[in-house]
């Protein structure tokens, strides 16, 4: 996606070989009129699936989940990283280690939310090892729900959790896949 790639190059800030900083259109402060051009491309890209929910990981995969949402015309749930005293029973979960953090959380949704028989997209804002997108697979699994695609807004394609996904059959739809980075030049793969 050219508008998102460009965004990327202008204002990403490639932190250390594996972690690209964007928190200036999505992960603190968002473009919504770039989310919503985000949502529209995975709605395109999934146009030929019929799916019933959305499922993302809070923070950043509101944002893009939403927009794709509203495009859709589906419910967009986002699991939950910290149990609160209204989400205590009746949960799906799965464990999740975060790559950003380097911690070990767990991760929630209400079986209210999510049914037996949904057809379910996940989005997420970053693919890197896979541990969050797994968890959240783990979790449509466990609702005896069905999980369509995975769209990505931001893969790093030279880490393994893209292409182990595929390699199990998942299909998985990335915006932007960075091949390399570092700080004066970002890769991405041309893609059709
Ligand atoms: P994974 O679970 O695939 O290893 O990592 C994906 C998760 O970690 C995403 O939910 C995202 O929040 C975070 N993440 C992974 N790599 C990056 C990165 O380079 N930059 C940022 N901002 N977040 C990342």
């Amino acid at each position: 996606m050219q508008s998102l790639e460009n965004k990327i190059r202008e204002v990403g800030k490639v932190l250390s070989p594996i972690v690209l900083k964007v928190d200036a259109f999505l992960n603190h402060q968002i473009d919504a009129a770039l989310m919503k051009a985000v949502g529209e491309e995975f709605a395109a890209r999934f146009s030929d699936v019929k799916a019933t929910k959305i499922l993302t990981l809070e923070s950043s995969g509101i944002a893009p989940a939403t927009m794709l949402g509203l495009v859709l015309g589906l419910p967009v749930i986002f699991a939950r990283k910290r149990k609160s005293l209204t989400l205590s029973d009746n949960l799906l979960s799965a464990t999740v280690h975060s790559f950003t953090k380097n911690v070990t959380s767990e991760i929630s949704v209400s079986r209210d939310f999510l049914k037996a028989g949904d057809q379910v997209i996940i989005i997420d804002d970053f693919l890197a090892n896979g541990e969050a997108v797994r968890g959240l697979l783990s979790v449509v699994e466990q609702a005896d729900a069905t999980a369509v695609g995975v769209g990505i807004v931001i893969e790093k394609g030279f880490q393994h959790g893209g292409k182990e996904l595929r390699e199990k059959g998942v299909r998985v739809e990335s915006l932007a896949i960075v091949d390399s980075m570092d700080v004066d030049h970002i890769t991405f793969r041309q893609q059709d």
